[in-house]
């Protein structure tokens, strides 16, 4: 094959004519862009013919792979092809790997790699350049006079490499020609592999750049060069675990002896060839609320651009938010009505009066974040050095020995504040509940009314607003700590621990808030990278005891349990904690056997909290509770209500009635004794009415289920009624066990029947229904069982419907066991 004939013409899939035929030689665009190409059949070497291209006509029609497929024009700009006949198309067919067929179509095009050399001034770029070229570039400080690249081309194995030595930079902003010149170059001419060259000498400040390139999400090698300087300071760096923390391959240089080049120079064709297994596309996590801004303009992108792979959309849109004016024209320029541009100024704004700064800045801080998080788990420095003096506090937050002990300590404070704090406006809320359903019960007149409204919707839905004081305490203080950065060091402290698992330090996070209420918990695992991880997480969070779980504790300890109570409820969360652990080790073995799972934790800067930003980010998560509040458990207490009221009838109900009319009657009786007769046929009559309630027939239909457990058919249904919210268990055990209407006001009254409750029939006639025993295998079963509507409502939205029944029957089946096992106990004592 003479290199003169190998040269072939290459067009764009564009540009071929209807009928003809291209073998594909490369595709641009960014990352994404490239892979959902590549997915469609789109890989070098494949071929391709035009079905239907007209001019001007949107999308072309094409045929690849014996299947039909149509592409955009701007996409199909995108595809590189070399041109050929229909009788070679004929007698070419493709089987996904180049052969020498392939080689001799493509011609010298199919072997060329443009790499792209990028990096901070002075980090050895010419010097790799001079070595890998044999060309004799100056070298030494770039100058930075003329803002230009020089190109060069070497041999490696049958390969032609078009290596462009780009101006050194810092940054890809657009603060000077340098910046301006590599980011539209990389934005541009689309090299097929970006070589980043790093100084290990100089890490944190070498890796703010490839941040920036992570973000453009172009297709990457890393050179860490100045290797040698690096192990003569002594310093260590694990670069596997680098390299899989950022997903591109890491080799080592020392790029003025010419060392390590053979092998850059095989992982960029390894990369090229798609060989390269290594390789995932990371995003950087720029924190919640950039997050959720950065999210805001990609819609508003995606409704707006046609861009179509040219950019990628969230690079765009983070540059947007820093306020980069050259990417807000690039954007306009495609931008049909100028919204996109409007949105970016509305969400930068919004950001700065949030922060107090500059938007830049706070992204550039992000990457810092990413850049320390990285290097935390990776990096360990020479003995005698002692370069990171800003960050020294991360050496005692984060230190072995003091991280723990502190974490905990701030834990402690944590839930001591919510419960103690959290108790004062919980009994002004009672208070309120109960003054009010008393003026509703003398207002309104005896009837179906009436009972909705007070048995049903404020008895129900007072007793569960008597949490949010709880829910919103502890949510501030959560807030506090994420907005302080301290919340990033304890998933980093939590992280080795949290392995163990098979879980991420991450997960730290939605654990915790899972304390409160589940339903925040769980959409606080998007900020977990990876789907594994995210899914363990969701599916165990919910045996994070839930403060609305707390209430049942709280009733039965205290009626059951005159000693260890703390050491009790301590128990139950614990528990709840070693089945997370159980079970996210055992679905993490079941399911997800072999997924990487390194990801970068990043440190935030350490931020003073405002105390208005840690009240938008309270609310923000304490919404969707207050959204459960107004409908799940608005609708399921009148549902159960009505279960519970209807029917009104029976004969022996009437008979109930009858006799109470009776005793009125009686002229004879003492009034203080007649009222006191009324009042336990009344009782009982409620009694009667609610074991003849379809709750109560249901309740009866499923008690063999509970039976062996030790529960009754009340108990029974007070969990069914925790199947719409936990807060709901409690004021239905008041409502079956009769102690009064108002009993889960006041709870001496339920503890009182609770504790005299006795078996009506079978074997255990007479005795008490609970013992301590019950009491507990009862609290077990609340912690672990079903988790509410609302939070499987979150776990079908944010895991799919697979995994919500997954949960449904798991839980619910642990559950019934576990108080099977404290029964068993139980006999043994
Ligand atoms: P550029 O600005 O990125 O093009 O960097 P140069 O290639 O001009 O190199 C800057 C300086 O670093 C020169 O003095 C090189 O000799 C030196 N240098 C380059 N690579 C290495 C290396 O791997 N180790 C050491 N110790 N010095 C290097
Ligand atoms: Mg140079």
């Amino acid at each position: 094959m003479s290199n003169e004939e190998s040269v072939k013409k290459v067009l764009t899939l564009a540009d071929v004519k209807t009928g003809e035929y291209g073998v594909i030689v490369r595709i641009t665009g960014h990352g994404s862009f490239r892979h959902r190409l590549m997915e469609m059949g789109f890989v070098r070497g494949e071929k391709v013919k035009v079905i239907r291209n007209a001019p001007l006509r949107d999308p072309i029609e094409y045929e690849i792979m014996q299947g039909h497929v149509s592409l955009r024009r701007i996409e199909a700009q995108r595809v590189e092809v070399v041109p050929v006949t229909e009788e070679v198309a004929n007698n070419y067919l493709f089987h996904g790997t180049i052969t020498e067929e392939t080689e001799r179509i493509l011609g010298k095009e199919g072997k060329r790699i443009n790499v792209a050399l990028v990096g901070n001034p002075n980090c050895g770029k010419t010097s790799f350049f001079n070595h890998a070229t044999g060309m004799r570039e100056k070298v030494g400080n770039y100058s930075g006079v003329t803002v230009d690249s020089k190109l060069g081309y070497f041999k490696y194995k049958d390969y032609t490499i078009a290596l462009a030595d780009l101006p050194g930079t810092y940054s890809l902003t657009e603060y000077t020609p340098e910046e301006l010149y590599v980011r539209q170059y990389i934005m541009d001419q689309h090299p097929d592999i970006v070589l980043n060259i790093v100084d290990a000498s100089n890490l944190e400040r070498n890796l703010f750049l490839t941040t920036q390139l992570i973000d453009m999400n172009v297709p990457m090698v890393m050179a860490l060069n100045m290797y040698d300087e690096l192990e003569k300071n002594g310093d260590k760096l694990d670069l596997d675990t680098l390299s899989e923390l950022f997903g591109f391959p890491i080799v080592p240089t020392v790029s003025s002896r010419g060392v390590g080049i053979d092998d850059v120079m095989a992982k960029i064709v390894d990369l090229y060839e798609n060989l390269e297994e290594s390789t995932k596309h990371i995003h950087i996590n720029y924190g919640a609320d950039l997050e959720k801004s950065i999210g805001i303009i990609k819609e508003e992108m995606r409704e707006h651009l046609d861009l179509s792979g040219a950019y990628s959309t969230r690079y765009l849109a983070i540059e947007m938010l820093a306020g980069d004016k050259t990417i807000a024209a690039l954007v306009d320029k495609f931008d049909d009505d100028g919204s996109v541009g409007k949105v970016a100024a509305e969400q930068r704004a919004q950001i700065e009066k949030q922060y107090h700064e500059d938007a830049g800045t706070i992204v550039a801080d992000a990457k810092y974040g990413f850049v320390r998080g990285a290097l935390l788990e990776t990096y360990t420095q020479g003995k005698d050095k002692d370069k990171q003096p800003a960050y020294s506090i991360d050496k005692i937050l984060t230190n072995r020995w003091l991280g723990f002990p502190i974490l905990v300590f701030f834990l402690w404070f944590m839930f001591q504040m919510t419960f103690t704090l959290g108790a004062y406006p919980q009994e002004w809320l009672e208070m309120f509940f109960g003054w009010l359903g008393g003026v509703t019960s003398r207002v309104l007149p005896d009837g179906i009314v009436k009972n909705l409204l007070v048995d049903g919707i404020i008895a129900g839905v007072g007793g569960v607003c008597s949490f949010l004081p709880n829910i919103l305490i502890l949510f501030f203080f959560i807030s506090i700590l994420e907005d302080t950065g301290y919340m990033a060091r304890a998933a980093f402290i939590m992280d080795k621990l949290m392995h163990r698992m098979g879980l991420h330090g991450k997960s730290f996070i939605p654990y915790i808030i899972g304390f409160g209420c589940s339903v925040p918990a769980i959409m606080a695992t998007r900020t977990l990278e990876n789907r594994k991880d995210r899914i363990l997480t969701i599916i165990t969070v919910p045996f994070m005891s839930c403060s609305a779980r707390l209430p049942v504790y709280l009733l039965l300890i205290s009626a059951f349990f005159a000693k260890h109570q703390g050491l009790i409820l301590t128990f139950i969360y614990l528990l709840g904690i070693l089945t997370a652990v159980v079970t996210s080790l055992v679905v993490k073995k079941a399911a997800f056997k072999n997924e990487r799972d390194q990801f970068v934790m990043e440190l935030p800067p350490y931020r003073i909290p405002t105390f208005r930003n840690a009240v938008v980010h309270m609310w923000d998560k304490s919404v969707q509770y207050l959204k459960k509040m107004g409908t799940v458990i608005l609708v399921a207490t009148v549902i159960i209500w009505a279960l519970e009221y209807f029917p009104q009838h029976s004969p022996q109900i009437d008979a109930y009635t009858a006799q109470i009319e009776q005793v009125e009657a009686d002229g004879a009786m003492p009034e203080a004794e007649k009222t006191a007769v009324i009042a336990q046929l009344e009782l009982d009559r409620s009694a009667c009415q609610i074991e003849n309630s379809y709750i109560g027939r249901f309740g009866k239909f499923v008690a063999p289920v509970f039976r062996p457990l030790g529960f009754d058919w009340q108990m029974g249904v007070s969990l069914i009624t925790g199947f719409a919210a936990k807060e709901i268990v409690v004021s239905s055990m008041g409502v079956l066990y009769h102690s009064d209407a108002e009993a889960d006001e006041n709870s001496s009254a339920l503890q009182k029947s609770l504790q005299t409750h006795t078996w009506s029939s079978g074997p255990d006639a007479g005795k008490p229904v609970f013992t301590p025993w019950v009491a507990f295998g009862f609290m077990v079963f609340i912690l672990l069982y079903f988790p509410c509507v609302a939070a499987l409502t979150a776990i079908k939205r944010e895991a799919g419907t697979r995994w919500m029944l997954f949960n449904i029957f798991y839980t619910t089946g642990i559950a019934w066991l576990a108080a099977f096992a404290v029964r068993l106990l139980s006999g043994m004592f």
